[in-house]
């Protein structure tokens, strides 16, 4: 497969591994994060600037893959109800709001053909406790990403979600090895088991997916 595709979260754990996939696939990559890094866009995916500056650097170049990996779950989302507003906030900037405006800024390069793969959580899919900000966070990407499903088609463009468990990564290494080895298959996910599903939701291998979540989680949701 050739084709340019767009990652943000480009500079770690999920994003990385879908950048090192892709490229090994033979993918023009283009990596998108607020951090800097060797062939990454600084951008904050916050800012709809930044990404149209994002975005301007591709105009005339057509957008074949989208990948919306770039997230944030914030260790003091940690209480029933009593979140504080500012990790309320910040949650949904970044994973709610930066996922529409990813796909505002870089889904006007794409067309027929095209595939946007958003990253929710199995949070979306059955919650985590005590995590209210993140998984209501992950809960609005799939329903937006089902949403630009539904509409995207009509213009040949794909948009499919994945909700991995728990992938290690740095968002999870705080987690102990105690509740890695609880999990389904007494691990957690590597972050190149994930990619592997979002390199085959990218191309045309995964001609007729659309609006679906593919659970990444050994089984978590499933017992
Ligand atoms: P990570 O922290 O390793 O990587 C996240 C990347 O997103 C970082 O490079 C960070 O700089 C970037 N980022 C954060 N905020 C940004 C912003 N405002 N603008 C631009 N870039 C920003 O985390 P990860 O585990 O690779 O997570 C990637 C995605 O997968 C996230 O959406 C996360 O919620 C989701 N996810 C992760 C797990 C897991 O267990 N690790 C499980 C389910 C879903």
């Amino acid at each position: 497969m050739s084709g340019v595709a767009v990652v943000t979260g480009a500079a770690s754990g999920i994003g990385a591994a879908v950048v090192a996939r892709l490229e090994r696939d033979g993918w023009e990559v283009v990596g998108v994060d607020r951090i800097e890094g060797p062939g990454i866009i600084s951008a904050d995916v916050t800012s709809e600037d930044q990404l149209a500056r994002a975005a301007a650097g591709l105009v005339g170049r057509r957008v074949d893959a989208l990948v919306c990996a770039a997230g944030i779950w914030d260790r003091d989302d940690d209480r029933y109800t009593s979140v504080s507003d500012d990790v309320w906030h910040r949650t949904w900037a970044v994973n709610v709001t930066g996922t529409m405006l990813t796909l505002r800024a870089f889904a006007p390069l794409m067309g027929e053909g095209g595939s946007v793969v958003t990253i929710a959580s199995m949070a979306a899919v059955s919650g985590i406790p005590k995590r209210d900000a993140y998984t209501a966070s992950k809960g609005a990407v799939l329903a937006l990403s089902r949403a630009w499903a539904a509409d995207l088609i009509r213009l040949g463009i794909r948009v499919n979600t994945l909700a991995p468990g728990i992938v290690e990564t740095p968002m999870t290494e705080h987690l102990d090895g105690a509740y890695a080895s609880s999990l389904p298959l007494g691990r957690p996910a590597t972050a190149a088991e994930v990619a592997s599903v979002v390199a085959h939701l990218a191309g045309p291998e995964s001609s007729y997916l659309n609006g679906v979540v593919i659970p990444v989680d050994g089984g978590l949701t499933a017992v």
